[in-house]
């Protein structure tokens, strides 16, 4: 079916009248005027360009980073909508976000390939969908750019990172990606994109493989950081 533009916006605006306006955060019924309810303000949460344009990468397998917020109410649940009820408004605030922060603070970058930190085949296959490639279809939409999700392949199965401290999680993620060998990262820039940056391990450990292959950069841009590293 052909859609134009006029069709999508003739339906948002049906579906708001029978469905009711929902908040892009937090999913609750508002006003039919408000993307955002009263109740999910984020400039509180934002992180402010300052301590982004602090942070050191010498000791670092990425080359930078940026996030638009820290990782609390009300994002963590619009991150919860996104990743656990596939709430497509909630994908559609925080890619936006994203969107802004990347063109702000990598301005100067050429990212040659937009990817997402990957799965295993059989996890992939049971939750149906990786969330990392909801955002950058997106992302690389925003930038007219293609996205590779496959970019880069997770290798074998780790334990849960939320329990494991900060040597457990690098020792668990030690060799579990790889580069996939259809694509060639030598003397590429790359940018990755994910939902929360906890400890750095997971990004770090999907660089150090990138650089091992060759890659010059790795960029990496995140939706949220969490307050206790950051
Ligand atoms: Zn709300």
């Amino acid at each position: 079916m052909i859609r134009n533009e006029n069709f999508r916006i003739r339906t948002h605006i049906i579906k708001r009248l029978i469905l009711g306006n929902r908040c892009r955060i937090c999913a609750k019924t508002s006003e039919l005027n408000k993307d955002i309810c009263d109740d999910c303000s984020v400039e509180k949460i934002r992180v402010p360009q300052e301590i982004l344009l602090s942070f050191s990468f010498t000791d670092k397998n990425f080359d930078n980073l940026t996030a638009p917020f820290y990782y609390d109410e009300p994002v963590r649940k619009c991150i919860h909508n996104f990743k656990y009820k596939n709430f497509k408004p909630a994908a559609e605030f925080l890619t936006a976000e994203l969107t802004e922060v990347i063109s702000r603070d990598f301005k100067d970058e050429t990212p040659d390939f937009i990817t997402c930190v990957p799965m295993t085949k059989i996890r992939r296959f049971r939750k149906n969908y990786n969330h990392g490639e909801v955002l950058i279809k997106y992302i690389s939409k925003a930038f007219s750019m293609e996205n590779t999700p496959r970019l880069l392949k997770k290798i074998r199965n780790t334990r849960p990172q939320v329990a494991l401290s900060g040597k457990e999680r690098r020792e668990n993620l030690k060799g579990a990606f790889a580069v996939n060998q259809k694509f060639d990262v030598k003397n590429k820039t790359i940018l990755i994109c994910d939902d929360v940056i906890t400890t750095e391990s997971t990004l770090e450990e999907c660089a150090k493989t990138l650089k091992k292959a060759g890659a010059k950069r790795v960029i990496c841009a995140v939706c949220a950081l969490n307050n206790n590293n950051f």
